[in-house]
């Protein structure tokens, strides 16, 4: 209903000023005090004018900046006035030959300081991470021993952190979007050499987020239902004995498979009806991971069950009692039990003084605004009707809801899984096989001979206990380790998949350590990036077994998918950001003032970009993700991660140097913001518009052929696929 959203509208425009005016909590007051600095502002200009004295106008601008920024982040415990003042007066270094000097004291140490506490984390967890027989129960606490987790306390500390205060400068995001694509190299390292130290955040701070958390996830980690014991109006069960599903991937993966089951509808529209309970926390708590009782989804009726399905030895104490009582608040009250935690933090964050700017400015680097005008992009865009049209006309039937969620786009491979296993379990019996192939597949990606010699030999390959995964370098003399798992037969295409994936992380780590100009720019503006140029690897495992690309139309369908899945996903993140927004407007809201704002922001964010499209209003479903719970705001990095993806691959699609040249100049450009890297790396800003085209592209292509009588081809499991599957 338009009047329920106006009502939201109004509402948060009237909490907007209230919160202006509002008296900060006294808690919050009293961080505030202890984080301000005691520095008064008479002795800033004392220490400006000795330093004036000394050094001359001609470094008056570095002068005040520096000695504001070690003011603003000085505490008591550093000492009084005159102990600033003596720290700022013999440590400032003016530009010329003592300045470099230092800034490369500065980066080599730091890349030791890194590089030795990467190396020594990985050693730790050598035992856990590599397939080298039983586990200890020593293993698991040297796994989660973290020696470098109090460095930066060391450093503000041992005053090492107000030396690169007082020399280099802090930036603002704004600064760094407006001037960045001007500055030298140089200048680049040294704004991210002070950017390091814009935070300092007492440990009992930190230890209160992470508790938070830590409570988020494990309520989300054992939030599963159990599929048997959900009955349909009738009495039915829809869903195969001991199926044990977390919410909420586990139901939407379960939801997804299901467009290949011809019965599929009901089990679908049942998943749908379980979501819409969880968000308005309808559901019975007592059904929660309890496979003696039966629930009635539709009805909410809660009975006890005649059904055993599960081992009675895992479902410890008596039954509980098989009653209706909706969950009471529990999935809002750990929501905003983070934001509580994080909120603390603002106090000691002066430049960035709220959660969602330190989300947008530091993490992403990427403007909110501008992150918001991106998913709008393609949740405006005239595409998304036609498209849907296309949904439409495979499905046989009209849009609901949950079709957000549709994944009959995705192609199916060309070779069966079994073909492919054989293939690779043939040529990589080993994961030494593996590594002494690296050469030759280094090679056929384009890198030139000596090039892929060179990365091969700092390339470690590890037999891995889990899926695998890339453990980079942060040292110029240390290797990035690709683990792989290889199974007693040999590699399987899904292990193979993955390690060409796991090979792009390494590739990108060796270049961007032991080759990059600046070791303080190592890396990419954000993970986002990381992942796009790995799938730019992945994306090409078939042609290095010799498998020239099947489909001629495969691009066409992946940019439907794309399009499909982003335009979901950005709902979702729009959501996030804006209960972000309604908590810091609202800091003294109840969990279940929490639950009816979350309730009406996603239902208008559904009617404003989705009711047209489905015809049906009011749909809370975006809310379901779990990770808005225990993540943060972290769901805008799905769609950013889509269309980031898409467009680098596009790049390498289309540019004219070999995929191995034009990666290591991409990945020498190391983590300079999202903007300025895509300039760069791809000529052009972050833009929807790469995607928007090649989805227009593709509907011409295939949307008038596109009627294959309800043809959907979402099985699992197909070689493609797999694609997604790796992180
Ligand atoms: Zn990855």
């Amino acid at each position: 209903m338009t009047d329920r959203a106006d009502a939201v509208t109004a509402a948060v425009a009237a909490a907007t000023l209230t919160a202006a005016l509002a008296v900060a909590p006294a808690a919050l007051a009293a961080a505030a005090a202890e984080a301000a600095s005691p520095i008064p502002a008479e002795a800033i200009a004392a220490a400006e004018r000795d330093l004036l004295a000394a050094h001359g106008e001609a470094e008056g601008e570095r002068i005040r900046r520096g000695a504001a920024q070690v003011a603003r982040y000085w505490r008591t415990g550093d000492g009084d006035a005159e102990a600033y003042h003596a720290f700022v007066t013999a440590e400032f270094v003016p530009r010329g030959d003592a300045l470099d000097a230092l800034f490369a004291r500065f980066e080599f140490a730091l890349e030791r300081v890194d590089g030795y506490l990467l190396s020594l984390r990985r050693d730790l967890r050598r035992a856990t991470d590599l397939d080298l027989g039983p586990l200890l129960p020593i293993d698991r606490r040297l796994a989660a021993w973290s020696p470098g987790a109090h460095v930066d306390d060391d450093l503000f500390g041992n005053k090492i952190a107000f030396v690169a205060l007082l020399n280099f400068p802090v930036t603002t995001l704004d600064e760094r979007l407006e001037h960045g694509a001007g500055w030298s190299r140089r200048e680049w390292a040294e704004t991210r050499l002070a950017g390091r130290f814009t935070e300092r955040i007492p440990a009992e701070v930190s230890q209160r987020i992470t508790a938070a958390f830590a409570a988020a996830d494990t309520y989300i980690s054992e939030y599963n239902v159990w599929m048997h014991h959900l009955l349909t109006e009738d009495g039915r069960r829809l869903f195969p004995e001991g199926l044990r599903l977390i919410s909420h991937w586990g139901l939407r993966d379960e939801l997804k498979a299901r467009y290949a089951d011809p019965e599929g509808l009901p089990r679908q529209r049942m998943i749908a009806t379980v979501f819409d309970r969880i968000v308005r926390q309808q559901i019975p708590a007592a059904v929660i991971d309890e496979p003696r009782l039966d629930w009635t989804p539709a009805t909410d009726e809660v009975t006890r069950s005649e059904v055993v399905d599960y081992d009675p030895a895992a479902v410890p104490g008596p039954a509980p009692a098989p009653s209706a009582e909706r969950e009471p608040d529990a999935r809002f009250a750990h929501w905003r039990a983070t934001y509580r935690a994080l909120r603390e933090a603002d106090a000691y964050s002066p430049e960035n003084p709220t959660f969602v700017d330190r989300r947008f400015n530091v993490d992403r680097e990427i403007p909110e605004d501008e992150v918001r005008a991106l998913f709008e992009a393609v949740l405006g865009s005239p595409l998304g009707p036609r498209v849907a049209e296309l949904v439409v006309s495979r499905l046989g039937r009209p849009l609901e809801p949950f079709d957000i969620w549709y994944v009959g786009f995705r192609p199916r491979g060309a070779f069966s899984e079994e073909e492919l296993d054989a293939l690779t379990r043939e040529r990589y019996p080993t994961a030494d096989a593996f590594a002494a192939d690296l050469p030759r597949i280094l090679g056929d990606l384009g890198f030139p001979p000596e090039k892929a010699r060179f990365l091969a030999e700092r390339i470690v390959v590890d037999p891995s206990r889990g899926a695998g995964h890339a453990m980079g370098a942060a040292r110029r003399d240390d290797e990035a380790h690709l683990r792989t798992r290889v199974g007693a037969g040999g590699m399987d295409y899904k292990g193979y998949n993955i390690a060409v994936h796991e090979l792009g992380h390494n590739v990108e780590q060796v270049f961007s350590t032991t080759a990059i100009d600046h070791t303080l720019l190592q890396g990419v503006p954000n993970t986002a990036f990381t992942e796009a140029l790995a799938f730019v690897f992945q994306g090409r495992d078939l042609e290095l077994l010799g498998l020239a690309g099947g489909d001629p139309e495969a691009e066409h369908w992946k940019a439907l998918d794309t399009f499909w899945s982003t335009r979901e996903i950005a709902g979702v993140a729009l959501v996030d950001m804006a209960v972000w927004r309604w908590l810091y407007e609202h800091p003294e809201a109840s969990p279940a003032e929490l639950r009816a704002a979350v309730v009406e922001i996603a239902r208008e964010v559904w009617n404003r970009w989705y009711a047209d499209i489905f015809g049906v209003r009011d749909v809370p479903l975006l809310a379901v993700y779990s990770h808005m719970i225990d993540g943060a705001m972290y769901t805008p990095d799905y769609p950013l991660g889509h269309l980031i993806a898409f467009q680098v691959e596009e790049h390498f699609e289309t540019a004219d140097a070999p995929l191995g040249v034009e990666f290591e100049r991409v990945a020498l450009l190391g983590r300079l913001t999202p903007d300025a890297w895509m300039r760069r790396a791809v000529g052009a800003p972050l833009s929807a518009e790469p995607l928007l085209a090649a989805t227009a592209r593709a509907l011409a292509a295939v949307g008038a052929a596109g009627d294959g009588g309800g043809e959907d081809s979402a099985a699992a499991g197909t070689a493609n696929q797999a694609a997604g599957a790796a992180r």
